[in-house]
């Protein structure tokens, strides 16, 4: 029987919205969702603020039960130690974090982080209980010289390495050229990679885990493409950055209608 996958709209915040921005964002964002009698059997919605705004997103979600899940956008993958500047999975966990984005391109462009420690991050989050979203991603030179799939397989296939099967985890297929350009992949695209990318799962984490997993498509998401990528089989949500920063905007994408 087939596996139904809710879908999952996931907004990046970057380095953006400082902890009292948090709040109002939030805030908003479930009067309007409720306004638009939004039902998380639907789709589910998930934030990512900066660590800074972790407790006070806990807080309020918390108190007035949103239906808004939330996580951070990076995590150390050792538990505890000298490491300074770093924040430990268990942390993120104490906030009742349910997602860590991991490998995201900006992350592995600007602090040269590697599949080597994108796999150790992977592991650090499951190990905490936290669902890795692991981004996978070819830039425009790899597109042009190994095409789509190539770079995106290997990124996934190393972060998996070692996982047990039953490890919840979510993949992120964000083309590099796509992410802030405007320019996003066609659905097309999307779902080409994203079938490539099921059958990693498939082959490393075997069939449950490959009918379960959602896969994610990111790069310049808006609410007037969104619908096109739901469509796609292998697509099971998107992973939005500048789009995510504006309520009406990000609401109208978590309501996608297919
Ligand atoms: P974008 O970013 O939606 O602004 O292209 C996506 C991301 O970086 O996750």
């Amino acid at each position: 029987m087939a596996v139904k996958r809710v879908p999952l709209l996931a907004g990046n915040w970057k380095m953006n919205l400082d902890h009292l921005q948090a709040i109002a964002f939030v805030q908003k964002l479930a009067w309007t969702l409720k306004d638009a009698d939004h039902d998380v059997a639907d789709a589910e919605v998930a934030v990512f603020p900066p660590f800074t705004d972790l407790r006070s997103v806990q807080t309020l979600v918390a108190a007035d039960k949103l239906p808004i899940a939330y996580g951070a956008q990076d995590l150390s993958a050792q538990d505890s130690g000298a490491f300074t500047g770093e924040i430990s999975g268990s942390f993120l966990a104490q906030l009742d974090c349910t997602y860590v984005i991991i490998g995201h391109s900006e992350r592995r462009t600007l602090h040269a982080e590697d599949d080597a420690q994108v796999k150790a991050k992977t592991a650090a989050a499951v190990k905490h209980g936290l669902v890795p979203v692991i981004c996978v991603g070819e830039t425009a030179e790899d597109l042009a010289e190994q095409g789509p799939s190539a770079v995106p397989v290997a990124q996934l296939t190393t972060a998996l390495e070692g996982l047990d099967s039953s490890a919840d985890i979510v993949v992120a297929y964000e083309p590099v050229w796509a992410i802030g350009s405007g320019q996003a992949a066609t659905p097309d695209q999307a779902e080409q990679v994203a079938a490539a990318l099921r059958e990693v799962i498939r082959s490393v984490l075997g069939e449950d885990a490959a009918a379960r997993t959602r896969i994610l498509y990111g790069g310049s998401v808006k609410s007037s493409n969104i619908a096109g990528f739901m469509r796609e089989p292998n697509v099971d949500g998107a992973l939005i950055g500048g789009a995510s920063l504006d309520v009406a905007e990000f609401s109208s994408i978590v309501r996608f209608q297919k």
